[in-house]
């Protein structure tokens, strides 16, 4: 991203981006927001310049509601309520953006990022990556909680194909392991340009999977993956449950390993408790090293903050580090999006940094993942793992106790976390009616009323599925 000429204005994108990163995920908004480049406030609209008309379209299709609000939450002044998007500069600028675009998930854009070969940037060799110039190991902090995985990665990028094959991190979510996975490919590329990296995420290899079979192009699909010297798939718990995908996953992996090609994974849970993943595969997972991230210790934690701090370039004073320390204790994330929001209000009410401030922006920043618009697969995620049943069998017609009832379960949630109408809600669980959702629904509600362990359950569900 370009230096932009106005500091407080990229301190407001910023903490944008942290606010969007919690209901985006943090591949979409570092695939098609981070490069773009806040130009102007005013009068409700926000001017923003892009790198290409991809991302354009991809924001004004996909983004421009929760941008808005992000940047009218963080704006506390100012309600923001249209966008308007220009493209950087020149073409020759535009060239290389276009070798910097992100891995593309849905079926068009697929296609038109993988088909002809030579429509792909002049790179002979390498496939097109997009990674953060600030996921590398000299920005991350090692404490006990990640030590072995960051000498693993490290390991890793020294000498891939080497003794850790695959390397397989987990952890929960905001602890690291997309940071650790890019880290791996920045020292990859920089010991050997020309080393061809495929680094996507789970949910980018089962759409593209999709798409190959609805496009009749699994060959190509299946070349353009085994020809990689290392490929790099991020979260791959998203395999639970895709059993066709998983086994793609399977050959490609086979093909990729017997052939000395270095593999990488990460993963919210380890190998063996992936629901639903085939045996073979948790097999396969655990052949080279799996390491495990934890939650950082208080010490760690204190660390990260003045190390993040001292990247944009703010003195923060020891107090306030221990104080965020303190009270943000489940995440890397969710620390560093505290202390991007303090950095903001403190820039744009011309204030210094301070234990009110800070107590401040804690608040708002809870509020805010509060208010995180829930999807769909966050709910279905959870349920299926707390009642370990299958997402088809959710969807399925069965009337079997153990399925209609997480079945209702989930029907609740969506009915209280989403926007969905009941028609939609009926409709994914298997194509049910209106009427359907409306019984299951009032169902738990009555019983929620009555049974306060069920109640309970319901409160933890919630709290899960938000903090997914
Ligand atoms: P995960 O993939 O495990 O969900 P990420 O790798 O996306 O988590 O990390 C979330 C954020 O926290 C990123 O901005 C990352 O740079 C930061 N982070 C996590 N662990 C560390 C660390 N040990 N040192 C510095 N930054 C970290
Ligand atoms: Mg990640």
């Amino acid at each position: 991203m370009q230096t932009p000429a106005n500091p407080n204005l990229s301190h407001v994108w910023n903490a944008a981006l942290c606010a969007l990163e919690e209901s985006l995920g943090s591949a979409e908004v570092d695939g098609w927001l981070r490069n773009a480049e806040l130009l102007a406030l005013e009068k409700g609209v926000a001017k923003l310049s892009v790198p290409t008309s991809l991302h354009q379209e991809r924001i004004q299709e996909r983004h421009l509601h929760l941008l808005c609000r992000a940047l009218s939450v963080n704006r506390c002044d100012l309600e923001i309520n249209e966008l308007d998007i220009e493209q950087m500069i020149s073409s020759d600028e535009r060239n290389v953006s276009f070798a910097a675009l992100p891995l593309v998930t849905n079926k068009t854009e697929a296609a038109a990022q993988w088909e002809p070969e030579s429509q792909a940037p002049e790179c002979p060799t390498a496939e097109p990556l997009l990674l953060n110039h600030e996921y590398q190991f000299d920005n991350f902090v090692v404490g006990p909680c990640n030590r072995f995985a960051h000498a693993a990665a490290h390991g890793v990028a020294d000498r891939p194909a080497g003794a850790f094959n695959p390397l397989f991190l987990h952890g929960s979510v905001g602890l690291g392991k997309t940071h650790l996975m890019q880290s791996i490919a920045h020292r990859l590329r920089l010991n050997n340009p020309a080393i061809r990296i495929a680094f996507l995420s789970c949910e980018e290899f089962i759409n593209h999977f999709v798409s190959s079979i609805q496009q009749g192009s699994v060959t190509h699909f299946r070349e353009r993956y085994r020809k990689v010297d290392v490929l790099v798939v991020d979260d791959i718990q998203m395999l639970a449950n895709k059993e066709r995908t998983q086994e793609e996953f399977f050959h490609t992996f086979n093909a990729l390993h017997n052939a000395n090609k270095q593999i990488v994974l990460s993963s919210d849970a380890p190998p063996g408790e992936i629901p639903a993943l085939q045996e073979r595969l948790v097999s396969r997972f655990k052949w080279g090293l799996v390491a495990e991230i934890e939650t950082p210790c208080f010490e760690t934690r204190t660390a990260i903050l003045h190390k993040k701090a001292e990247r944009i370039g703010i003195e923060l004073p020891n107090e306030i580090a221990r104080f965020l320390a303190e009270h943000v204790d489940s995440n890397v994330r969710e620390l560093e999006g505290t202390l991007t929001h303090l950095h903001a209000l403190a820039m744009l009410n011309g204030l210094p940094l301070s234990l009110p401030l800070a107590r401040q922006a804690l608040g708002s920043e809870r509020t805010a993942r509060l208010n995180r618009i829930v999807r769909m697969d966050d709910i279905i995620a959870v349920v299926i793992t707390h009642f370990s049943v299958r997402l088809v069998d959710l969807q399925s017609k069965s009337r079997s106790k153990s399925i209609v009832y997480p079945r209702q379960v989930a029907m609740f949630l969506a009915r209280a976390l989403t926007d969905l109408s009941l028609e939609e809600i009926g409709g994914y669980f298997g194509g049910r009616d209106h009427s359907t959702a409306v019984y299951s629904i009032e169902k738990m509600e009555s019983r929620r009323r009555v049974d306060g362990d069920f109640s309970s359950l319901l409160a933890d569900l919630e709290r899960r599925i938000r903090n997914s």
